[in-house]
């Protein structure tokens, strides 16, 4: 069977509980377009209100802390997340990498503790320019990705999402040719860790996406779906991406 497309928007550090009325129109979206798993990953803040309107969508936190529980202030467990309303959870993104010196070792603990408490999880590596100007992009990437994986990682609970770090919020992305030459070379990289299972596992693109492009991106053999920062805030910009999804999974059928 092939892999069924998964699009979850990353909500970042927006949203008020004014807000939830589009986390409930994005539930009704994911409703009418059921081929597709679509999920939010919103601030802590708004996981329980959230998980409460979340309709036909799943909502996710954007990380968690590797430890069940301890002296870590301002940190929450994936327990305590699960607790809240979370079913999946973001690891390893670029601006916690980067902006808060996360390692691989660092991420492939939160995500065992993530799955430890029953999370899902979205995986996140990707490359910064100057790599890609050298050249190194698919190399540094399957790298980062076999580095930061975690024991026993699985098809049925983790997902990698490939985010070059210069398409992020930019408007930026690499051409159609290098998606598709690096999500072939991380799914030969799983193969190498994971052997058969990484054909089951999905792997997304993430960085700029949106309704406009999503369609092409979503096209490509190797891409599995896609983690959407800026245009999964309201239901208006994240629909076209899902139904490009939808239209991608019917064609497979
Ligand atoms: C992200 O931060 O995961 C992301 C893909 O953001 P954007 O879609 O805004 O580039």
């Amino acid at each position: 069977m092939g892999r069924r497309k998964l699009v979850v928007g990353n909500w970042k550090m927006n949203g008020m509980r004014e807000h939830l009325g589009e986390v409930e129109a994005i539930g009704r979206v994911a409703a009418a377009h059921p081929s597709v798993e679509v999920g939010l990953c919103l601030p802590a803040t708004l996981i329980m209100a959230g998980s409460e309107r979340r309709g036909a969508a799943f909502i996710g936190a954007q990380n968690c802390h590797m430890d069940i529980s301890g002296a870590y202030t301002g940190s929450l467990s994936a327990e305590m997340l699960a607790e809240a309303g979370a079913t999946w959870v973001i690891t390893g993104h670029s601006e916690r990498r980067e902006a808060r010196g996360e390692t691989n070792a660092d991420i492939a603990a939160k995500s065992a503790a993530a799955h430890q408490a029953g999370l899902n999880v979205i995986l996140c590596v990707g490359e910064t320019l100057a790599v890609r100007d050298a050249g190194r992009a698919e190399q540094v990437v399957a790298d980062q990705l076999l580095a930061s994986l975690p024991e026993g990682a699985a098809a049925d609970w983790l997902a990698v999402a490939y985010e070059p770090i210069w398409a992020i919020g930019t408007g930026r992305i690499p051409t159609m040719e290098a998606v598709a030459a690096m999500h072939a070379a991380l799914r030969a990289a799983l193969a190498s860790r994971i052997g058969a299972e990484a054909d089951r596992m999905r792997i997304l693109y993430g960085g700029s996406m949106n309704g406009d492009n999503a369609a092409d991106l979503l096209a490509i053999a190797d891409v599995d779906g896609g983690l959407v920062g800026g245009a999964s805030l309201s239901a208006k910009k994240f629909a076209p991406i899902i139904e490009a999804a939808d239209q991608q999974m019917a064609a497979a059928a």
